[in-house]
């Protein structure tokens, strides 16, 4: 609908005769205001969503009165400010019949023969629900990719960016290696402590792993008590040295929940990719083959006594 010029005594009831057909097909709510932002004209759909009667509607007059907004913006004062159509998205709203309510709303202001703005059509729709799916995508989008507890990344997505590290590090000829982490009796600890002290733990050892590693590492949760942290163009010595440093930090570190200090320490397997020694293998083949030489390196460190480092490389054949 185009703000024609109105040229009427009444310019804008002359307006709303014009327009009235494509009104009455509005299925979104709409109202009418006049020059000093009174309420005029509306439609069933607009009072369902301030949950007010047509009586109480034009009584109230006041569209911000109906419509309460979180947060700075008062819609009538932005309506009648704006010589331009306007249009708010995503407005965090409530109404006497909708306590939470998302709104889109658009203005088109209503202009007479003169050039004088006479008042102004706004349409309101509720998109609460979409708005509600759409964060609740987000947010499994989120879950997809990370762990609830930790907030490390979980095992699906760990084992992908493992692959992709390992592309990158066959492009740039650099080495990759994978540290692979798994605390001590830890069955132990939820037997003892409880379960939740159990998840307090899980919670500082990834803390203290964000802490130790680089910000351009990756660091994963792979299972309940089991951690995968990536060290980018890394070789054996490397990973070694952060892994000695990752243990020591957490055998120093005091767990303590519910003022009872709990002893933690972690195992450690450590396994490293030369690409350029490796060409011509697939990156998620070459991914599998590394878990699993980190693994069989930290089963060995479990073997060993636990709270120790060992390296695939370094393992006696
Ligand atoms: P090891 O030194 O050989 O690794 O012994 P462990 O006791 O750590 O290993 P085990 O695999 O026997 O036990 C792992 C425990 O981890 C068992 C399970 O109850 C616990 N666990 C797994 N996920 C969670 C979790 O999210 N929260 C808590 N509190 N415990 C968990
Ligand atoms: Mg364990
Ligand atoms: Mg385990």
């Amino acid at each position: 609908m185009n703000p024609k010029p109105i040229q009427n005594a009444d310019p804008l009831q002359s307006w709303l005769e014009s327009f009235r057909p494509y009104l009455d097909v509005f299925l979104d709510a709409y109202c009418i205001l006049d020059s000093t932002g009174r309420i005029i004209e509306f439609n069933l759909a607009f009072s369902e969503l301030v949950g007010e009667s047509h009586r109480r509607i034009h009584k109230v007059g006041n569209l911000s009165a109906l419509l309460k907004t979180r947060g700075e913006t008062e819609l009538t004062e932005v309506i009648l400010k704006s010589s331009r159509p306007v249009r708010l998205d995503e407005v965090l709203a409530s109404s006497k019949s909708y306590p939470e309510l998302t709104i889109i709303l658009g203005s088109v202001p209503i202009i007479d023969a003169s050039g004088q703005f006479c008042g102004a059509l706004v349409t309101i729709r509720n998109v609460t629900a979409e708005h509600a799916l759409l964060m609740k995508y987000e947010e499994r989008k989120k879950e997809a990719v990370f762990d609830g507890l930790t907030k490390l990344l979980n095992k699906l997505k760990s084992e992908e960016e493992i692959s992709k590290s390992i592309k990158i590090a066959s492009r740039e000829k650099k080495p990759f290696s994978v540290v692979m982490g798994d605390i001590d009796h830890f069955k132990r600890v939820n037997d003892t402590y409880g379960h939740q002290a159990g998840d307090y733990v899980l919670k500082l050892v990834s803390s203290i792993i964000k802490n130790v590693m680089r910000e351009t590492d990756i660091a994963g949760r792979f299972g309940g008590e089991e951690f995968v942290i990536l060290l980018k163009n890394c070789p054996e010595n490397g990973a070694l040295i952060f892994s000695e440093r990752l243990r020591k930090s957490i055998e120093s570190t005091l767990f303590i929940f519910e003022g009872k200090r709990i002893p933690i320490t972690i195992s450690q397997g450590t396994a490293t990719i030369h690409p350029v020694w490796e060409e011509g293998m697939d990156p998620e083949q070459m991914a599998q083959n590394l878990i699993k030489q980190a693994d069989s390196a930290l089963y060995e460190a479990k073997n060993q006594g636990r709270n120790r480092v060992i390296s695939f490389q370094k393992k006696p054949a």
